[in-house]
């Protein structure tokens, strides 16, 4: 038994090794990664501008014009702003742990409450926010004076609000965590998601204007009898039409995939979550709820902080600093639905689902036992707590 008991724990050090491994190439190549993403999208600008957009007729060039100034401010304007802006982080605490950040405090700060007068400012430009503006940006202060408490996270000791998760690759707790990109070399989270979709949705409506504007020339780019009169190079605009055509069938899918999951009122890592808690569920004959959803139209709207209490919806044809609806240490949730008499009081009898759901949901008030069969899901993230979480903060 103790040599199985070795080679196990041998098992795991590997893995460990090659994770850690995995998640070090992440970070590094994410330099490459970004440095990629500027030639593609500013070969793709030149390449439209040069070769398609000098041979349309004039008036179609004047009807088009709209979309020929929003494309690359926006698809430029995102880009630079979702690799700049911070997704936002719960301490400075957890910065110990990776050294290169500990300098970077003035300039995330900088990104996370723009002056009014800096250039990304949608108050500068007559867009301001038509709510109250956001308080509290001690999230930790409120959460205390609220008299809750906040989780410790395991690996950097710094304070784990709901909905935060650790990233293995930045090294850090991430507010309202969706995933690491290696295409922004950062976290996508939430302060940074909107410039994230947005800037998915600009560069999906790039590539089908390079591919339906652009289908002519792409034709001529392999006659090379005919004439040629632009500065780009035959093959270079094949190749860009090319990853225009392809770029143009992925982003689109992962766009809507991430609208989808933002409909739910949920991010990546929960809508893993809430899909396992939801078969759990079911398979007790309950029904599952996720505590986020407040319906389709508002977590769009709290989303991307529009509607009656967020920004005017112009905001989203322009590459603004919109902060987020809340300052990532407490959302709002959704009521638990009034008891149906139709639908008889099931009791859990799964030990980890009634611990992980129905004891904390019953603590904050939002799930009891007699509510009628649905169950609320709770700030205990699964995915990042396998080995047990760190406690609370004192
Ligand atoms: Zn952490
Ligand atoms: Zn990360």
């Amino acid at each position: 038994m103790p040599l199985l008991r070795s080679s196990s724990a041998l098992v795991i050090r590997c893995f460990k090794s090659v994770e850690n491994c995995a998640d070090w190439i992440t970070g590094a190549a994410g330099p490459v990664f970004v440095t990629l993403a500027w030639l593609l999208i500013v070969a793709g600008g030149i390449g439209f501008f040069d070769v398609i957009a000098r041979q349309l007729p004039i008036f179609l060039s004047i009807l088009l014009s709209p979309i020929f100034f929003l494309v690359p401010l926006n698809l430029y304007g995102q880009y630079y702003l979702v690799t700049h802006v911070p997704p936002g982080f719960p301490s400075s605490r957890a910065m110990g742990l990776s050294p290169h950040r500990a300098l970077s405090t003035d300039t995330e700060s900088r990104w996370l409450v723009p002056k009014p007068s800096s250039i990304f400012s949608a108050e500068r430009w007559g867009l301001g926010k038509r709510g109250m503006p956001l308080s509290g940006m001690d999230g930790y202060a409120d959460i205390r004076a609220q008299g809750k408490r906040v989780r410790r996270c395991r690996k950097c000791d710094g304070p784990k609000p709901e909905r935060t998760h650790h990233c293995s690759v930045c090294k850090r707790c991430v507010l309202m965590m969706d995933h690491h990109c290696p295409w922004i070399n950062a976290c996508v989270g939430l302060h940074n998601q909107r410039h994230f979709v947005l800037f998915m949705a600009w560069l999906s409506i790039a590539c089908w204007t390079v591919g339906m504007l652009g289908f002519k020339r792409f034709w001529e780019s392999f006659d090379y009898h005919s004439p040629w009169p632009c500065y780009t190079p035959r093959i270079v605009f094949t190749l860009v039409y090319v990853l225009a055509l392809a770029i143009g069938i992925a982003v689109p899918v992962l766009m809507s995939w991430h609208l989808y999951m933002v409909s739910n009122g949920e991010t990546s890592i929960e809508s893993h979550d809430n899909d396992y808690l939801g078969r759990k569920a079911k398979a007790e004959g309950l029904i599952y709820l996720n505590p986020y959803d407040l319906g389709r139209r508002r977590n769009l709207e709290t989303f991307f902080n529009i509607g009656p209490n967020g920004y005017p919806m112009t905001t989203l044809l322009f590459p603004l600093l919109i902060p987020p609806a809340s300052n990532g240490w407490s959302f709002p949730r959704r009521p638990l639905p009034s008891l149906s008499q139709h639908r008889p009081t099931v009791d859990l009898h799964s030990p980890e689902l009634s611990a992980g759901l129905m004891s904390s949901s019953a603590e904050h008030g939002h799930a009891s036992h007699n509510a009628g069969g649905y169950v609320m899901g709770d700030e205990d993230g699964l995915t990042d707590d396998e080995e047990g979480g760190g406690g609370w903060m004192d």
